[in-house]
């Protein structure tokens, strides 16, 4: 027997219409590439987003195709995500940080038929839109026609711009309702690991992700705060904060792309902003602003930091110096993306200082809807013991089950399982700590060392800007850690005293061999340092 409550499908736009209609005056302000702030409303917004879909069906898209975005966090970007995907089409964010090269190939894997761009972005797309001729049919600048670029563009493509498309159209549209499991939105990851790989993101995932980052030992976004996205909206959908804030009546304050820490402060306190996300590079750059200017955070409560380890000199920092919670999640783009979020068990909520900060050190407990597991390298599950290592797999109704292109279930073991890449524990009460990517595990004599650990410790130097650790060759271990660092501006390094500080913290056998100081770390386009890269450089460090 079927239960007799109302069917409705899992629609994106509900979203945006709850906001419209019962938070409809809370605000959405973004900084603009142009320079001035503008504002608006969830009513306005979900007024334009329908206009928006008039302007996309009078360029022709139909459902099912792809719609591109070059773009940073605005307003306008918002507008797209709900009317690109409210027509049944699908909002595929690109990265702009990656290189012509692989916009190219991305562009073309997904057969794009419109790009929407942010106009600092004209010298990029001229560059790649010659490449992307078979399927793109107009470059549209996201701005007013008082700042269009003037950019050459190969015959049959249309140089376009939103707001003389906007005021040119009609509000008259009903959003639709239709299956849930139709496709919403598409978002390659950066490609570290050989060809970017798209992910293809649901109504239905997307909906339950939102619900979920809501609850409150996540985001717990309620409508009394104000959320600032750092993480682009072209990186896994900003975390899905362009759909929880508004569905939880939160208001929302898009930096556009100055996000260093001056910048960042200033809209911070000028905005009255509550709760922010972000990797941890960002923060590290807004503290050392703090510090050197004096300057505080007047209404910030909380930052979520994910995307990388988040070294416990920044949580400690931020908490003793401005009173500002750090919370640490994991996840990835294969997981829309959030899959874990560190907040205290009943059991642990009043542990002393150094506990209460090393378990924060962790990367936290699975969301529900997230099921995790760690295996060895045969497939067998490991102890929940907090020091039994393995690969780190995941199930849920928001992990990804094939790449796109593919066909379900291509991107999961014989029993569901997603394998994430990463290497993990998990600790009698589920706490989840990363220790590698498996890539950039290093076995020294058959032992696994956390490269992540290694480089925690190494940032909580004084001296220390940047530290990257990889797996440098080695005549009798095989594999030994070597310590890349990076100074901070007018301080040097001296090897023997930072090597001294892993006396106590880690195994002996686990200190690192030698330092290196270089004068900057390779990135990749989500601003992570890129392993590959100084593994190929320093692979025969300690041989040669
Ligand atoms: P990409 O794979 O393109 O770098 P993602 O954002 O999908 O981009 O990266 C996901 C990966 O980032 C995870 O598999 C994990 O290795 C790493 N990661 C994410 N959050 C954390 C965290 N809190 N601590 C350590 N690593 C993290």
């Amino acid at each position: 027997m079927l239960g007799l409550m109302q069917d409705q499908p899992l629609m994106i736009t509900s979203i945006i219409r709850h906001a419209a209609r019962h938070h409809g005056g809370a605000e959405v302000v973004s900084k603009t590439v142009e320079g001035a702030i503008h504002r608006t409303t969830y009513a306005e917004v979900e007024r334009r987003s329908r206009r928006l879909v008039r302007v996309l069906q009078r360029l022709g898209v139909a459902t099912g195709e792809r719609v591109a975005t070059l773009a940073w966090n605005g307003f306008r970007h918002l507008e797209l995500y709900y009317a690109v995907s409210g027509m049944q089409a699908i909002c595929h964010t690109i990265n702009p940080r990656l290189s012509p090269d692989d916009i190219a190939y991305i562009v073309n894997d997904a057969q794009d038929v419109v790009i929407f761009a942010d106009t600092s972005f004209a010298g990029l797309l001229a560059g790649v839109a010659p490449r992307v001729r078979a399927s793109v049919r107009a470059v549209v600048f996201m701005t007013e026609p008082a700042h269009m670029p003037d950019i050459a563009l190969p015959e049959g493509m249309d140089l376009l711009c939103y707001e003389d498309l906007m005021a040119a159209a009609d509000e008259d549209y009903a959003w639709p309702v239709f299956d849930e499991r139709v496709a919403a939105s598409l978002c390659y990851t950066s490609g570290t690991t050989g060809k970017p790989k798209g992910v293809l993101y649901s109504h239905r995932s997307t909906l339950l992700h939102a619900l979920a980052v809501n609850m409150p030992d996540v985001l717990a976004m309620r409508a009394v705060d104000r959320m600032l996205p750092v993480v682009p909206m072209f990186h896994v959908n900003a975390w899905g904060t362009p759909y929880a804030a508004p569905m939880a009546g939160a208001s929302l304050v898009m930096p556009g792309r100055h996000l260093d820490g001056a910048s960042l402060r200033e809209l911070m306190n000028a905005e009255r902003v509550t709760i922010s996300a972000g990797v941890p590079t960002v923060w590290l750059g807004l503290l050392q602003h703090l510090r050197a200017s004096g300057t505080r955070l007047e209404t910030v409560e909380r930052l979520v930091i994910g995307g990388s380890a988040c070294p416990r000199m920044l949580m400690e920092a931020f908490h003793d110096e401005y009173g500002v919670r750090v919370d640490h999640a994991w996840g990835m783009t294969e997981l829309s993306p959030v899959g874990t979020f560190n907040r205290p068990k009943a059991g642990n909520a009043d542990l002393g200082r150094a506990d209460m900060f090393r378990l924060h050190e962790k990367q936290g407990r699975a969301l529900f809807g997230v099921d995790m597991r760690i295996v060895d390298d045969a497939g067998h599950e490991l102890p929940w013991d907090g020091s039994a290592s393995g690969h780190l797999q995941v199930k849920g109704p928001w992990v990804c089950s094939a790449y796109y292109g593919g066909t379900p279930g291509d991107a999961l073991d014989a029993e569901g399982w997603f394998t994430t890449g990463d290497v993990a524990t998990i600790d009698a009460d589920g706490y989840m700590e990363i220790t590698d990517r498996s890539k950039d595990v290093i076995k020294s004599g058959g032992e696994w060392i956390s490269s992540i650990q290694l480089e925690n410790i190494a940032v909580s130097h004084p001296a220390v800007a940047e530290a990257a650790i990889v797996a440098a060759r080695h005549p009798k271990w095989d594999e030994r850690p070597l310590l890349i660092v990076v100074a901070k501006q007018d301080q040097t390094i001296d090897k023997d005293e930072l090597l001294a500080i892993y006396r106590g913290k880690v195994a002996d056998w686990w200190r690192p061999d030698d330092v290196v100081v270089v004068e900057e770390l390779p990135h990749t386009a989500t601003g992570k340092v890129h392993k590959l890269t100084l593994r190929d450089r320093f692979r025969d460090y300690l041989v040669s």
